[in-house]
């Protein structure tokens, strides 16, 4: 038998939305709130941990903005370009790109209460500064939503979110995987713990589930994304393999979101899987490469295979490593001239897998394609450009192209002063879509559509998202139902 042991709450995870809920439960008044993480403590934080965490809300404009970035030069904010992103904005924004199968009540929630969850957090003591931006005649363009991330990013998130929980005698049990939840689908009692010790019992009167994905499970990956899915590389932690997920499942929990569906990146073809370290900047992950939409991507049989200038980085990011993923081999080259790479926003690119020869042909042979079949596709590309529509890196400027497919309808600039190069890119997979239906107070909800009394969660292992997502909304989706799950769980009483 394994032994018992009794706290007030259990958050299951140690990641972001873990951190938020278990210091919201403690702010509503539970007394003994115990973390549970899988992760070594030296492997702490989920996902955030290889994460910028940037954070798209809804915000009146660049006065609310300038409360969360106190210390920063009045000239150097006077250049920033931060127009209202509202409500309908970020609502428009999430109902678009999830092609309008986001459930309507969850959305407009968290639309309403992004606001909120990010004031709540300064107010907890996590500090921020400013996203990069595009300049432009000596104004800086910021995706409009994204504009602001905790200094640090997504570690510095962390350890602050870690000094906070502690600060506040929340109990943080490393190396503690969940392997049962005690309950069924009424109810759940708490969870058995797997530690290097050996295993317990733990019971509480709620349990916050914030476990995440499923996407460093490469056999869940292939079962539910599709053809291809194992190959993808996991960017982020590699503890994210959603058995709690199928535990809650086969206890009776309802599922949600895509099930096929994950968000995915192109990264660096030679990234490693899992646990790609942050830019020494701690602005994103190292091996991001986003500055497709100044440029052309051709697969292996030297093709184009998307539009590249579809939308803004936010709008398109998260779906273009599935287009990758499709490519023989899963394999694709972004290129760009010598006018084209000095568009890329600071930082981005820096020590990547790169190829750079002063002809197309040449450049051909380096990548492993025919040049005479690169060639045709610069050319084409080239000719379908027109020179008469301005370019306005900035914004959408629909600079498109005519008469070749796919389209580029945005920023299509011709590649054709060297030197010019070739970055290789393969699919990188961030975290999955589909997981457990929640409502709009956090509770977990059963196949019957009732609420499984006890049981909350938040984060990635909530079913929300489809097909894509606009860039930034994860993080606000933690702390916005994380706050709600402490919440409702501090006051659930027996
Ligand atoms: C490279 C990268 C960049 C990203 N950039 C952004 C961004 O800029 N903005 C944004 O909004 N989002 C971003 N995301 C996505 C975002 O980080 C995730 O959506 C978010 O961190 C998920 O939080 P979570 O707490 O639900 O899951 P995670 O952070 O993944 O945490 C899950 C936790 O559960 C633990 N766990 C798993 N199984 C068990 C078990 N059996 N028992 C106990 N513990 C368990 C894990 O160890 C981990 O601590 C990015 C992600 C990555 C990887």
């Amino acid at each position: 038998m394994a032994a018992k042991q009794a706290c007030d709450i259990i958050v299951i995870g140690g990641g972001s939305a873990a951190h938020e809920a278990a210091v919201a439960a403690r702010e509503a008044g539970a007394e003994r709130v115990v973390m549970l993480e899988k992760a070594p403590k030296e492997e702490f934080g989920g996902n955030a941990r290889y994460s910028h965490t940037g954070f798209r809300f809804a915000y009146d404009g660049a006065r609310e903005i300038r409360e969360f970035l106190p210390d920063l030069d009045q000239k150097t904010f006077d250049a920033f370009v931060m127009p209202a992103y509202t409500r309908e904005n970020f609502l428009a924004d999430l109902t678009r790109v999830t092609e309008k199968r986001i459930d309507p009540v969850l959305a407009n929630f968290l639309v309403d209460n992004s606001n909120a969850g990010i004031h709540w957090m300064k107010e907890k003591g996590i500090r921020f500064e400013h996203e990069k931006s595009v300049v432009v005649n000596g104004r800086n363009y910021f995706e409009p939503g994204a504009v602001i991330l905790p200094i640090g990013g997504g570690l510095g998130q962390l350890l602050k979110w870690r000094a906070i929980a502690d600060s506040l005698g929340i109990e943080i049990r490393y190396e503690a995987k969940v392997c049962a939840i005690l309950g069924s689908e009424h109810a759940v009692e708490g969870v058995r713990v797997l530690t290097p010790d050996g295993e317990y019992d733990l019971h509480a009167r709620a349990v916050i589930c914030c476990s995440g994905g499923f996407q460093a499970s490469a056999e869940m990956r292939a079962k539910f994304l599709g053809p291809g899915a194992d190959f993808m590389r996991v960017r982020g932690s590699k503890h994210d393999t959603g058995e709690v997920l199928n535990m809650l499942i086969a206890l009776g929990a309802k599922t949600a979101g895509h099930w096929q569906g994950a968000h995915a990146t192109p990264i660096d073809a030679a990234a490693p899987d899992g646990a790609i370290p942050l830019r020494d900047d701690g602005h994103g992950n190292s091996a991001n490469r986003y500055e497709y939409k100044f440029g052309i991507t051709v697969n292996a049989l030297g093709q184009r295979f998307y539009d590249e200038g579809e939308n803004k980085h936010s709008y398109t990011y998260a779906k273009t490593g599935r287009a990758v993923l499709a490519q023989p081999g899963a394999l694709a080259h972004q290129l760009f001239d010598a006018t084209t790479v000095k568009l890329f926003r600071q930082g981005n690119y820096v020590g990547a897998t790169m190829h750079e020869a002063n002809t197309i042909p040449e450049l051909a042979k380096m990548i492993g394609l025919a040049p005479e079949i690169l060639v045709r596709t610069v050319e084409e590309f080239n000719a379908a450009c027109d020179d008469k529509i301005p370019f306005d890196p900035g914004n959408l400027d629909g600079k498109r192209t005519s008469g070749i497919t796919p389209k580029k309808s945005n920023w299509a600039v011709k590649i054709e002063k060297p030197p010019f190069r070739a970055y290789p890119v393969t699919c990188g997979v961030t975290f999955t879509f589909g997981g457990v239906k929640i409502d709009t107070r956090a509770r977990v909800l059963g196949v019957s559509d009732k609420p499984i009394r006890g049981l909350y969660a938040s984060g990635d292992v909530v079913g929300l998202f489809f097909h894509n997502y606009p860039g930034n909304t994860g993080q606000t989706r933690n702390v916005v139902f994380s706050r709600v799950a402490g919440r409702e769980a501090a006051a659930r009483n027996g």
